[in-house]
């Protein structure tokens, strides 16, 4: 008999239905001659239970030996039972276990930074495999969002020779006896492809040294970011809320389950709706200071000036307009204003603050030497960079958005952490 997945037997039709199951020992507990075993797959948990007036007396000992974590088979009769975690149970004429476990480290009060230590183990969690599933998914809508919209998936390079966000956060390593760097975003390289492909995208991981312990920065993040010819300010923003919002939409039917688990009602992602709305930098600050903030004019928006736009809005909020000084060399300065820059950030609501930061990109070569240089660079590193704006250079814009800031809040996520399974950040690159 084939093994069949634990979820596909949670139905009506499954019941008195002879079946065979193998996962691990998820939790356990025995009472009276009964071993009641929940056993995990990659699909869900089911309970089984193991009694000793239906089994070998082999069976029986292998459910009382059988600890957490070890692998488990069973061949059983499914039962509709509403006392079940569920809703069923199977009860086994046949267990076994495949591979023992010793006793697992993992139990209730233990700290964060001890289950950090063993992540390796804690990644079996129902709450992490939810968050798995519901990234897994993400990725998968955010994909099908571009391929609708005739994107092309590219494949930027991770080693660097030049900074794209500001030195300050850069991972450099020594290449063949050079200096490189590790990619904080693929941009510069993805504007470079435009003038084949037009519409590009990327999911590629970006770097960053963040030396300030923050529950929204990993050192290492997957970077979903996109750059379209022709496209303006106006046109980048139409596409980041069809792209929020498709991802919302998408996920509230495909994972409503794991979201529920987590906490999410998928209602409220089926609510978002275009357009978002749309703020200038110099109204934003006009409004935090009504709101109490003490925010300079000319400051970027820090975490908690963010929550405080956010945290009353039921969907992502765009701010728009920031001044040129603190925003990146490549962004297009506005012909309106020299001192501001034609860009947006994207706020998520209820506080959870930036998950897209983009732009409409500088044309001209001029320009972005002067940028360059008042950022303390050398054009000269730049050269094949400006060369873009030396042939036949178009108008275009594009945006980053952060995989774990968007999933951090679908998920009703508290630490951007608990988004990937094996978190990097100042202190810590084990396991
Ligand atoms: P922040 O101000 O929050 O540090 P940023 O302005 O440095 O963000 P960008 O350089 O615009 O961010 O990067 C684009 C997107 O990448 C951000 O909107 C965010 O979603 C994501 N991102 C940036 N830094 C990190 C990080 N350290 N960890 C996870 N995601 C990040
Ligand atoms: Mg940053």
């Amino acid at each position: 008999m084939e093994f069949q997945p634990i979820a596909s037997l949670l139905h009506e039709s499954q019941h008195e239905k002879k079946v065979r199951v193998r996962g691990w020992v998820h939790r356990k507990r025995s009472s009276g001659g009964v071993a009641f075993i929940v056993i995990r797959d990659a699909s869900g948990i089911i309970q089984v239970a193991v009694k000793k007036d239906r089994v070998s007396d082999e069976s029986m000992r292998a459910a009382e030996e059988a600890l957490m974590e070890a692998h488990v088979e069973t061949e059983g009769i499914v039962q509709k039972d509403r006392r079940a975690p569920g809703g069923f149970e199977m009860r086994a004429l046949d267990f076994r276990i495949r591979h023992s476990a010793k006793p697992f480290p993992i139990s209730r009060d233990k700290s964060t930074e001890f289950l950090l230590d063993i992540r390796h183990l804690w990644i079996r969690s129902q709450q992490q495999t939810h968050v798995m599933k519901v990234k897994a998914q993400m990725l998968e809508s955010i994909r099908l969002l571009f391929k609708k919209k005739g994107y092309f998936e590219t494949t930027p390079p991770i080693i660097v020779s030049g900074a794209c966000e500001g030195g300050s956060t850069l991972f450099t390593f020594d290449y063949f006896g050079k200096k490189a760097f590790l990619s904080q975003s693929a941009q510069l390289y993805l504007e470079a492809l435009i003038y084949s492909l037009e519409k590009v995208y990327a999911i590629t991981p970006s770097f960053r040294a963040e030396k300030s312990r923050t529950v929204r920065h990993l050192a290492e993040y997957w970077h979903v970011e996109g750059e379209e010819a022709y496209m303006d300010l106006d046109g980048l923003l139409k596409f980041e809320e069809e792209l929020v919002t498709f991802v919302c939409h998408d996920l509230a039917k495909k994972s409503s389950e794991e979201l529920r688990a987590l906490g999410r009602d998928p209602a409220e992602l089926l609510k978002v709706k275009t357009p978002f709305k749309r703020l200038r930098y110099n109204d934003a600050v006009e409004l935090l200071r009504e709101k109490g903030s003490h925010i300079k004019e000319g400051h970027d928006l820090g975490a908690e000036e963010e929550r405080l736009l956010t945290e009353k809005e039921a969907q992502p909020i765009f701010v728009t307009h920031f001044p040129k000084k603190i925003k990146a060399f490549y962004m297009s300065e506005d012909p309106e204003d020299s001192k501001t820059v034609l860009c947006n950030d994207c706020l998520a609501p209820e506080g959870y603050g930036e998950i897209i930061g983009g732009s409409q990109r500088e044309d001209d070569v001029k320009k972005l030497e002067a940028r360059l240089r008042t950022e303390g660079q050398n054009p000269n590193n730049y050269e094949w960079y400006l060369d873009l704006r030396r042939y036949g250079s178009v108008p275009h814009s594009g945006f980053g958005l952060g995989a774990e800031r968007l999933l951090r809040w679908i998920a009703k996520l508290e630490h951007i952490r608990d988004t990937v399974p094996f978190p990097r950040v100042i202190n810590r690159s084990y396991p």
